[in-house]
């Protein structure tokens, strides 16, 4: 696994303007610049935040100095101009294996569970998010933990994203999430190759799937994403067939026998709040 290296920064703003795919939302929140996870076909990667830096995307993180204090800021003004819907975190992880010991992420639930925003989406791959049940049943319905489970293989999971938590990891905070009562969704994005049997495994465990792909979500019709040269991993695994701009509806239709389409979300609408 790749090391990475952190460093402590005072952000000069944290709430930012949502645009672009996050148009649904006033405002995109990122606990963290840069994402350990480092996954190969991560769009930030292609991003001034990360061209303009040394050291490789996912090999440096740096954690945001007295974040809280500023967030409770900028979230009490905002709040006086009208509505608040925030998506947390569109270019980093805010369960990131730093947000153990760092809790930034943590003390911006701490703050919005006393000011509430309108609406948050909570966008993870990390089973730490499971720490912070307790507050995030304190945002009742105005919080969504989105859960990124690309493929149910894990052998195909270590291939695109080895630094990422593993896929029973995710299954199994996609239960202890629903158990506790947090509004969840599962979000296939982007699609990998998956089994048959994906959408049977989550049944049981959400009653909301959000399906998306290079194409549609990588906010460049896939170009980004060719950048990135994700395609040789494809070739690699001989599943070329699987990055194609029609895969992704194979998953949908799988997921189609198994859940009512109203509970099948396909890009930007899954994520919207
Ligand atoms: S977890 Fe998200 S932000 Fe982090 S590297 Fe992967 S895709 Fe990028």
């Amino acid at each position: 696994m790749m090391q990475s290296e952190f460093s402590y920064k005072n952000p000069k703003t944290l709430l930012n303007k949502g645009t672009g795919y996050l148009s649904g939302y006033t405002h995109s929140l990122n606990p963290y610049t840069g994402c350990s996870f480092g996954c190969s076909y991560c769009y930030v990667r292609q991003m001034p935040v990360s061209l303009f830096r040394k050291g490789e995307w996912g090999t440096w993180v740096d954690i945001k100095l007295d974040a809280a204090e500023l967030l409770r800021k900028e979230l009490r003004k905002a709040k006086a101009k009208g509505k608040v819907t925030i998506f947390m975190s569109s270019s980093t992880d805010p369960y990131q294996p730093i947000e153990y010991k760092e809790r930034v992420t943590r003390s911006h639930l701490e703050v919005m569970v006393e000011d509430p925003p309108d609406f948050l989406l909570v966008q993870t791959r990390s089973p730490l998010v499971r720490r912070d049940i307790d507050l995030l049943l304190r945002l009742g319905d105005r919080v969504r933990v989105s859960m990124t489970v690309e493929t149910d293989l894990e052998g195909i999971r270590k291939v695109f994203t080895p630094a990422a938590p593993p896929i029973n990891a995710r299954f199994k905070t996609l239960e202890l999430l629903k158990e506790a009562g947090v509004p969840t969704q599962a979000t296939i994005a982007p699609v990998l190759p998956s089994s048959e049997d994906f959408p049977k495994k989550l049944k049981p465990l959400v009653s909301r799937v959000c399906v998306d792909d290079y194409f549609m979500g990588d906010g460049s019709g896939g170009k980004r994403t060719k950048k990135l040269g994700v395609r040789t991993l494809y070739d690699q695994l001989g599943l070329e067939e699987w990055y194609e701009p029609s895969a992704y509806r194979l998953v949908v239709d799988r997921l189609k026998q198994v859940f009512p389409e109203e509970q099948i979300y396909l890009s930007q609408q899954g994520f919207e709040p």
